[in-house]
């Protein structure tokens, strides 16, 4: 939505381009806070000439920074690390305001970020690269260099930790970054923009470009970029993976998710109860790790009466916090609103959550919904909200093929004190990060975080080692000094 005719009290926001805020003489696109529906801003969306301008600037800084040691260039993400931490409340409040989560949760999601900055300072020990005397007198050596200008695009759900996964190691690898967040959550954004410019990064190291579908479209399309990362919704990135390629950019995309948690009988049913709740429940439903489908072996009802009664314990708007617009609301809700015709039973109704939040948040309460068979759009679709739909079957290999069909393939989990069977699931499931008595298994640096199948197009993880040789090149070089140096025909 555009502002159009009167004039709206709320601010504009302008991207962050070599280090100053650039704003755009259009109305700019509408930001409201889902946790009262207010409109706390007017995001610019960035037109052909901005975006030039930007990547022009993005280059300029490229030259210096790109032959910066690297044991410079990381001092500091080292302090911004610090600020950070420092001012976690300030930026958990920000982004709470935007996205809708509770302030803990915009904490905790920083915080999972500020790893990657860990990781992204570990690098001069990563980048050391290798020699060898390949040939008697003739030395061969690789060298990692930075791209150039390079570009992440980003979603609405984690407006701190997204971003995290890319820029920091990007930055320290020698490349100058350009962000462009979700026009839904544009505030935290140009906050890390001057954080990383008070902890000492050069200006035009770190830019932030705002917009909607146009300004990412003229990002892959531009020739001074060199490579992109993107995470967001499967349609989008599959599209947004082929332009970038088209266009002869380097590319990774992670998608959507639809993640299965397999409950065997033997498991331990309070940490079931808890960690379901958790990852089904958790930033309302609204995390491509989330669990969406339990799948039930055999005889758990005992075990779902638990999840059940632990799912009424979670007060809405304080424990579990709002939905990103109230479109998002009416689209969770028509799910639930769907559950009877297919046959489907409802145990817990979020639509009717009672809430002491503001009434024009957009809010739904936990929602659990059992009998749910393997084919009905609950089980397939990407929900994006707390919604945790039951499948019942008899065995492991039956719950396997359900996880093993879905085109999705991000996280897959299982609840069991058996090894065997533990085993068995992380040999079978087809998802790029599995959980074992994990409910949402998102690896801690340095292990990476990917997906696999319709979760991700490209090759490799976005962080973690993968991540530093995605914003990179080898260069190999090969020497030789001695005219006497015997080397055979190779050389
Ligand atoms: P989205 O796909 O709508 O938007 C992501 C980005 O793409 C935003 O910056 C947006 O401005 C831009 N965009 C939107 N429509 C576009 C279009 N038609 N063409 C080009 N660009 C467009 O995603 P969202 O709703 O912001 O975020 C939720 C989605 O992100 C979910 O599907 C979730 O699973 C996914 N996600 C995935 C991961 C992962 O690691 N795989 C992590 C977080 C979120």
């Amino acid at each position: 939505m555009t502002a159009t005719a009167s004039p709206v009290q709320a601010p504009r926001i302008g991207h962050h381009i070599n280090g100053q805020n650039v704003n755009s003489e259009d109305g700019g696109i509408e930001v409201y806070s889902p946790l009262d529906g207010s409109l706390i801003g007017l995001v610019a969306n960035a037109d052909q000439a901005q975006l030039d301008h930007c990547v022009s600037v993005a280059a300029e800084a490229a030259k210096e920074w790109s032959v910066t040691p690297v044991k410079n260039r990381i001092q500091c993400l080292f302090k911004f690390k610090q600020i950070c931490e420092e001012r976690s409340q300030e930026l958990g409040e920000i982004i709470a305001k935007e996205n809708g989560k509770t302030v803990a949760e915009a904490i905790a999601g920083l915080n999972k970020g500020l790893e990657v900055v860990e990781y992204a300072c570990s690098l001069p020990q990563l980048l050391v690269g290798q020699t060898l005397e390949v040939s008697k007198g003739v030395d061969c050596s690789t060298r990692r260099f930075p791209l150039g200008v390079v570009a992440g695009i980003t979603p609405f759900n984690f407006p701190a930790m997204v971003p995290l996964w890319m820029f920091p190691i990007a930055i320290a690898c020698g490349n100058t970054f350009i962000l462009k967040p979700s026009e839904k959550v544009p505030f935290t954004a140009n906050k890390l923009a001057e954080l990383l410019e008070e902890a000492g990064l050069p200006k035009g190291v770190f830019n932030v470009i705002h917009g909607d579908r146009s300004c990412v479209e003229a990002l892959l399309d531009h020739p001074g970029i060199a490579a992109t990362a993107f995470v967001g919704s499967t349609p989008i990135a599959r599209s947004v993976y082929q332009r970038g390629i088209a266009a002869g950019k380097r590319m990774l995309a992670l998608g959507g998710a639809k993640n299965h948690v397999v409950v065997m009988p033997d498991a331990d049913p309070e940490l079931v109860a808890s960690n379901v709740c958790a990852s089904a429940f958790g930033c309302a439903g609204q995390r491509c790790m989330a669990a969406s489908v339990m799948v039930a072996v055999g005889d758990c009802d005992a075990m779902i009466q638990k999840i059940v009664d632990y799912a009424k314990t979670i007060k809405t708007g304080t424990e579990m916090g709002a939905i990103i617009t109230d479109e998002s609301r009416q689209r969770i809700c028509s799910y639930i609103d769907g559950a009877g015709a297919l046959g489907a039973k409802v145990l817990v109704d979020g639509r009717e959550a009672e809430t002491n939040a503001d009434e024009n948040g957009y809010y739904v309460g936990p929602s659990i919904i059992d009998d749910v068979q393997a084919e009905h759009n609950l089980a397939c679709d990407e929900i994006f909200g707390p919604v945790l739909s039951i499948i019942r079957v008899k065995t492991l290999d039956e719950a396997l093929a359900i996880e093993n069909k879905n085109p999705y393939g991000n996280a897959a989990a299982i609840y069991t004190s058996d090894g065997a069977s533990a085993r068995y699931f992380e040999q079978h499931a087809n998802a790029g990060m599995i959980g074992v008595n994990i409910g949402v298994p998102v690896p801690r640096e340095p292990f990476s975080f990917g997906g696999w199948n319709d979760s991700r197009f490209g090759v490799g993880d976005i962080t973690g080692d993968d991540g530093m040789r995605f914003w990179t090149q080898a260069k190999k070089v090969t020497v030789k000094w001695s005219a006497n140096s015997q080397s055979n025909w190779m050389s």
